[in-house]
């Protein structure tokens, strides 16, 4: 029989937020695991608005300016802002004290730039590493050979906290075919822990999206980035 439950973006939250504790339960691990981010790009302040009554309490953006332009409209409600989209260094010194967490470092000289900022405002920003898990040629993040190094020399800025990695694996026809870049992940995660770099923490990844979410959990997903299945087909 069909189901009558409307297909709304709280219904779609819900829906969500249970796949996503069963995801976890399968794989053994603990309930609060797994940390949804809505993935808003593009997304209406009303849209956002319903999800955010729906549940969600972590929300990521993409860009700088649209990001500074729905905070404020949420200053009353419990949520947390991550940066998820290609961060230019020029508009760093915008970002600092705005987001929690920016998913997206890629590249030494960001982190340099991350670091003087947050060091001007008296702040430690929190940060993941992108990497480009595919290698593919076109794809911003660190070189999976290039990630060690690169943690390596960012133990020195001390208004940067490395708390993971993140990646978008290439583009793949089934959801387990991402499970071997996922997997990949982890092991660099756990490769860089095993390091013992002073003041770096891996607990954090970030990996999974609408279509891949379940498998990314399933291989360790700390934060999963969600829009699409959210909030239905982006236009622009
Ligand atoms: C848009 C976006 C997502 C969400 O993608 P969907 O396929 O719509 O779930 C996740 N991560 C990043 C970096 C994005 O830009």
């Amino acid at each position: 029989m069909e189901s009558l439950v409307q297909d709304t973006i709280e219904t779609r939250v819900h829906s969500i937020l249970e796949k996503i504790r069963s995801a976890a339960e399968k794989a053994g691990r603990p309930v609060g695991a797994v940390r949804l981010v809505a993935a808003t790009k593009t997304v209406a302040i009303q849209s956002i608005r319903e999800g955010v009554q729906a549940g969600l309490s972590i929300l990521g953006e993409n860009r700088v300016q649209e990001a500074l332009t729905k905070i404020p409209v949420f200053t009353h409600d419990p949520i947390q802002w991550h940066f998820i989209g290609q961060l230019q260094r020029r508009k760093v010194r915008s970002v600092i004290g705005v987001f929690d967490l920016i998913h997206s470092v890629d590249s030494v000289a960001l982190a340099q730039e991350i670091d003087r900022r947050a060091g001007e405002a008296g702040r430690r920003q929190d940060v993941l590493l992108e990497v480009n898990i595919g290698d593919e040629p076109t794809k911003a993040g660190f070189r999976p050979d290039e990630v060690r190094q690169a943690v390596s020399d960012m133990t020195r800025l001390s208004h940067v906290c490395i708390k993971g990695l993140m990646a978008i694996p290439p583009p793949t026809v089934d959801a387990s075919s991402a499970r071997p870049y996922f997997r990949k992940l982890k092991e660099l995660a756990n490769m860089i822990k095993a390091q013992r770099f002073p003041s770096v923490k891996m607990d954090e990844l970030s990996m999974g999206m609408s279509n891949d979410y379940e498998v990314a959990i399933e291989e360790g997903a700390t934060l999963v980035r969600i829009g699409t299945a959210i909030f239905g087909a982006r236009h622009g």
